[in-house]
């Protein structure tokens, strides 16, 4: 996949150099940016982008984030049909896929960057002292895992948040 001796060429298979290299760079970064995908809906971002409907309107409770992570996901695992993306650019499907992933990841990550602040988690009440009083706090260095803990002592890795999040998401469907 570092293979370069093809930059002299314009295009990589069904793929124009800009697509290919953007959909390099969205299947290897997709690997970090998922994680946050995943739980981003349920952290408040500052920005008014992400609205985790808790009023119960019309719509189904699932945050456009969530639905960015199954459509990034499925994708992935749809080019895991191929060895090598290179094979899935000489492909007609894949090349597809491919410019698809690109597309997706490109904006999947303009809207929602992975959070560098901490953030207040209004989603959910903290399982210690039942109130809403968690925060996200993003990874510190290159390796560290994301923490969400209250003032309480309560704290959530990143697998036991995500856990939640899927129980928050099972009981809004229930309700739905
Ligand atoms: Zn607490």
């Amino acid at each position: 996949m570092e293979s370069t001796e093809r930059l002299e060429h314009e295009d990589i298979g069904y793929l124009s150099m800009k697509e290919w290299n953007r959909a390099r760079w969205a299947a290897d970064y997709a690997l970090k940016f998922l994680p946050w995908l995943r739980i981003a809906g349920y952290v408040r971002f500052e920005v008014e982008d992400v609205r985790v409907d808790a009023s119960g309107g019309a719509g189904i409770g699932i945050p456009p984030t969530k639905l960015a992570y199954i459509e990034i996901n499925r994708l992935l695992g749809e080019l895991n049909r191929w060895t090598e993306l290179e094979d899935a650019a000489n492909d007609m499907l894949g090349q597809f896929l491919l410019a698809s992933l690109g597309r997706e990841m490109s904006t999947a990550v303009a809207r929602w960057p992975m959070e560098d602040r901490p953030h207040r988690v209004d989603a959910m009440r903290c399982g210690g002292c039942e109130q809403l009083t968690l925060t996200y706090r993003p990874p510190r260095w290159e390796g560290d895992e994301i923490r969400v803990d209250c003032y309480c002592g309560y704290v959530l890795n990143h697998d036991e948040f995500e856990r939640s999040v899927t129980l928050i998401e099972l009981e809004q469907r229930e309700a739905s």
